[in-house]
């Protein structure tokens, strides 16, 4: 990482850029994007990683630990990401970002508890990001469907995350009225167990925010030899299948 940068980080941070550059081989890079507002974000492929900043002084320590955390999973420990199954007859270019928004929210589940430990004001940002979507949801002209699913995730990630009974309170007010209760236990129970294993938790949100398995696929970057490899969704079920019954 650029010195400049490097040198605005805390020493949490600084170990974790080490780490990483180490692992992969290449320097995390920095670039300013404008379109963003007081957001980072990033970018990673088979080649590397960049973090993405608003402006060229923004750089809070809490929101970079967030951005390594995700730069980690895909480039060190080989997580894969959800991208749209370019084969799929339904496909667009609008369910191609919805899926990449929801590769974003299956990480957060992972990601968010440890920002938080590490940060701890950053507790009350997410807090309100969250109690925002739940109490809002019927408001932002979405479908049904789409308002269960906004519903369903973040209900799930409240009760995962955080432990205020007044956002636990709104998170439960949201699934009663749209009555699908019994629904967001199964799924938070099926989330819960598959918490450690990407591609089984990839499935139960697909089945329970009732998208096709068809739509998806799961790409893995190897940025040691810069390669990268997809996989349809559907095809990982049947390998995780074929593989338990073979270890059984
Ligand atoms: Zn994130």
């Amino acid at each position: 990482m650029n010195n400049f940068y490097f040198n605005l980080l805390d020493r949490n941070n600084r170990l974790l850029v080490q780490e990483i550059e180490e692992i992969i081989g290449s320097e995390i890079e920095i670039k300013v994007d404008v379109a963003r507002i007081n957001k980072l974000g990033c970018e990673v492929d088979k080649d590397g990683a960049t973090i993405l900043l608003p402006k060229e002084d923004y750089f809070p320590n809490s929101s970079a630990y967030h951005e390594l955390l995700h730069i980690r999973r895909f480039c060190v420990h080989k997580i894969p990401r959800i991208l749209a199954c370019e084969n799929f007859n339904g496909w667009n270019s609008k369910l191609s970002s919805a899926l990449i928004s929801l590769d974003n929210d299956i990480e957060h589940f992972i990601i968010v508890p440890e920002e938080i430990k590490q940060y701890k004001m950053r507790n009350s940002y997410w807090e309100n990001k969250v109690e925002n979507i739940l109490v809002n949801y019927d408001s932002l002209g979405l479908i049904k469907d789409d308002q269960e699913r906004r519903v369903l995730i973040n209900w799930a990630f409240v009760h995962h995350v955080f432990s205020c009974k007044e956002l636990i309170d709104k998170a439960n007010t949201a699934i009663n009225n749209l009555c699908i209760v019994d629904r967001t236990y199964q799924f938070i129970e099926e989330v819960v167990q598959a918490l450690d294993k990407k591609e089984i938790l990839t499935q139960v949100f697909f089945k329970h925010l009732k998208i096709p398995i068809d739509a998806g696929s799961l790409e893995y970057l190897d940025c040691i030899n810069n390669t990268s490899y997809v996989i349809q969704l559907k095809e990982v079920q049947q390998n995780q299948y074929s593989r338990s019954l073979r270890s059984g």
